[in-house]
Order: structure tokens, then sequence, then C-alpha cells
């Protein structure tokens, strides 16, 4: 037996758990804005009928409902014409009841993203993901987070994790996960390695690694042979198995026999997600207040 080996399976960093008390927080916070006549707004775009869209869009409205926020959809047919959609950020952007605009991604091939995200005004880009928000994460300036990599920060804080000079190991360098993670791990000091598809000997780097965030969108690429003993893994993946079922990206039940603690899929980085973004409006309402 391997005696680094932990004797008994990782403990669960549970989302639900971690974002029903963070959502109190919202709710707390929400009701103190309403007292001075301000009531934080999300405006949710989705243009076409991307299936998984629209349960991330219906997901996030009811979120807001729940604790207490204004939230708008607005659903506009896949035909919807480039023009027309920054038309409508941009009425959004100057609409003193929305505080925060989300673009559900991806859109429809023939509208430009990257344009539809630089529209937004980052004053209201709870996304995170305007090029302002990210060259000010980069930089070390106030801005909003993008709420996948947020919620993973505050999942490893619930645990009280100091990552001063531990080896953090992102898989995935997407803009909007992996490296905003990356960025966030180092500005608390970690020692940070990011990979990628194209990384040679992934199972080399993430056997050293304290901290492993699996973001890529494939089953089993973190398996219990790739992680140190005792090692944090978080994984954002969202894929489905064999049997149709939701899953990560981390082999769940071989990798927490051995990590130190683990996020489950389902209950753990998704709910996160929502309630970071709902952290994010309540914190643009507070800014007019
Ligand atoms: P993405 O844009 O497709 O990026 C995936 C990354 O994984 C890329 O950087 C890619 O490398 C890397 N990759 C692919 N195959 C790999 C391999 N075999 N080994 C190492 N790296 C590999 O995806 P994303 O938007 O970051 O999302 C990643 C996953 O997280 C998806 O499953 C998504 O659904 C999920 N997600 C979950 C939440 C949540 O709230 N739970 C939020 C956002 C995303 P290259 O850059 O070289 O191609």
């Amino acid at each position: 037996m391997n005696p680094t080996r932990p004797t008994s399976p990782a403990t669960i960093i549970d989302g639900i758990a971690l974002s029903a008390t963070l959502r109190e927080e919202v709710s707390r916070r929400t009701l103190a804005l309403k007292a001075r006549g301000i009531t934080p707004g999300l405006a949710v775009v989705l243009v076409g009928n991307n299936p998984a869209s629209e349960v991330y869009v219906r997901n996030k409205v009811k979120a807001c409902a729940d604790s207490g926020l204004h939230s708008v959809l607005e659903r506009y047919d896949a035909d919807l014409t480039e023009e027309a959609l920054l038309a409508r950020i941009d009425a959004l952007n100057r609409d003193p009841n929305i505080h925060g605009i989300l673009v559900q991604l991806p859109v429809p091939a023939h509208i430009d993203a990257n344009k539809v995200i630089e529209a937004i005004s980052p004053a209201k880009d709870v996304d995170g993901f305007h090029i302002a928000s990210a060259g000010a994460l980069m930089v070390g300036q106030p801005g909003f987070l993008p709420c996948t990599p947020y919620g993973c920060m505050k999942m490893l804080d619930s645990i009280g994790f100091d990552l001063r000079g531990k080896h953090a190991v992102v898989i995935g360098r997407s803009n909007i996960v992996g490296k905003p993670m990356a960025m966030l791990l180092l500005q608390r000091s970690a020692t940070v390695t990011i990979c990628h598809s194209a990384t040679q000997d992934l199972k080399a780097l993430t056997l050293q690694a304290d901290v492993v965030v699996a973001a890529v969108g494939k089953r089993n690429v973190l398996t219990a042979d790739m992680v140190k003993p005792g090692a944090v893994v978080i994984d954002v993946g969202m894929n489905r198995n064999l049997e149709g079922k939701l899953c990560g990206d981390v082999d769940y039940e071989g990798v927490r026999q051995v990590a130190g603690f683990i996020t489950p899929v389902p209950g753990g980085v998704g709910p996160m997600t929502i309630t970071m973004l709902l952290v994010n409006t309540i914190e643009s309402a507070e800014r007019c207040a």
C-alpha cells in the first residue's frame, strides 16, 4: 500500500451547499438595495434555440427570481442580424434598470461573438468576458471576474486552502475558464502550469499538482493515476457519459480515492457559476447606488 495515499475518500466540496450560503448573502444585499430604491436587474439575451443554452438561460432567470433580482429574458430568432443584436445591447447599456447584461453563447455563426461581447458596457459585463474585464484581471485591477473561475476560487476558499507557493495545474486555456482561472491562481501566489491539447505528458504535470482544475470538455481527462495523493481537484467539465448522464472531465469514482478534496458533477462548479453571476450583478447594482 502506498503510505502517502489517503486512507479515506476525498472530502467533497459541495457546490450546492456553498451556493446556498452565498445566495443568502445575495438576497440580503438585494434587500438592502431595494430599501434604497434599486432593484438589481439582469438582462439575458438568447439568440436561436440551442437546447443547452435554453437550459442555462432558464436556470439563470430562475436563480435571479429566487434571490429577488429582476431579470429580463430577451429571446430572438436565429436569423437575427448582428446589427440588430448590437442595437439591442446598446439599448440595454443605457437602461438604468439593467445592471448586468449577458448574451448566452454560442451565438449563431453569422454573428461575431467577439463584437457582441465588446458591445456590452464593461460596467455591465457581469459575465466578465469583455476585453476590459480580461485586461483588468491580467493587471490586477478591479473588474468583473468570469463567473466559473470566480466560483472555483470560492470553492478553494471554502476549504481554507492557502494557494501560496502551491503548484496549480489548469487543464484548458479557454478565454472564459482556463486562462482567467490561471490568472486568479497566480494572483494568490500559486505556481501555475497551464495545459492544453498540445501538452506533452499531462500526467507528469498533474502528478506534481497540489491543485488541479480540469476545464476541457472531455470525459476521463483526469484519472486516479494522474493525481497526487491529497490534491484538490476541481472539475469544471460538463459532458455526458455513455448512459447520457451529466459528468465532468474527472473520473470521479477513481480520483476521489486519491484526492484530498474533489468537486462533483453535477452539484459542483455548475451551481457556483450561476451564483457568481448573481454576485456580479449585485456588485454592479451596488456601484450604481
Ligand atoms: P473550450 O473552449 O473547448 O476549451 C477546452 C480546452 O481544453 C482547450 O484549451 C483545449 O486545448 C483543451 N483540451 C482539449 N483536449 C485536451 C486534452 N486532451 N488535454 C488537455 N487539454 C485539452 O472549453 P471551455 O469553454 O473552457 O469549457 C471547458 C469545459 O467546461 C466544457 O465541458 C464546458 O461545458 C465546461 N464549462 C462548465 C461550466 C460550469 O459552469 N460548470 C462553465 C463553463 C464551461 P486547445 O486550446 O489546445 O484546443
